[in-house]
């Protein structure tokens, strides 16, 4: 058998809902510097719109219509040792 490729389970952080392969976003004037209009599978490229090569941080779910990071609707299978890495950062300062 040919080694499994990790691949992240993509659904929204909110209410789980799973995008298909015929889900289409539109590139809007949400974001500065978006708004060409484009539509596509933004998890096709990552959030990057092929239109006008917009980055898009954020994502809208197309079932509950609420906005989360587009890094957010990645979900690793945890590591065959078991181990949890914790990758956030905790960039404020709470004192
Ligand atoms: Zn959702
Ligand atoms: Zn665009």
């Amino acid at each position: 058998m040919p080694p499994k490729e990790r691949q992240p389970h993509i659904h929204c952080p909110l209410c789980s809902w799973e995008p298909r392969p015929d889900s289409r976003w539109k590139c809007t004037s949400r974001e500065p510097g978006s708004g060409c209009g484009m539509v596509w599978n933004t998890f096709w490229t990552a959030g990057c719109c092929p239109g006008c090569g917009h980055d898009w941080a954020m994502t809208q779910c197309l079932s509950c219509g609420r906005t989360s990071p587009h890094e957010q609707w990645y979900h690793f299978p945890p590591s065959e040792d078991g181990e949890t890495r914790e990758t956030k950062k905790s960039l404020e300062t709470t004192r």
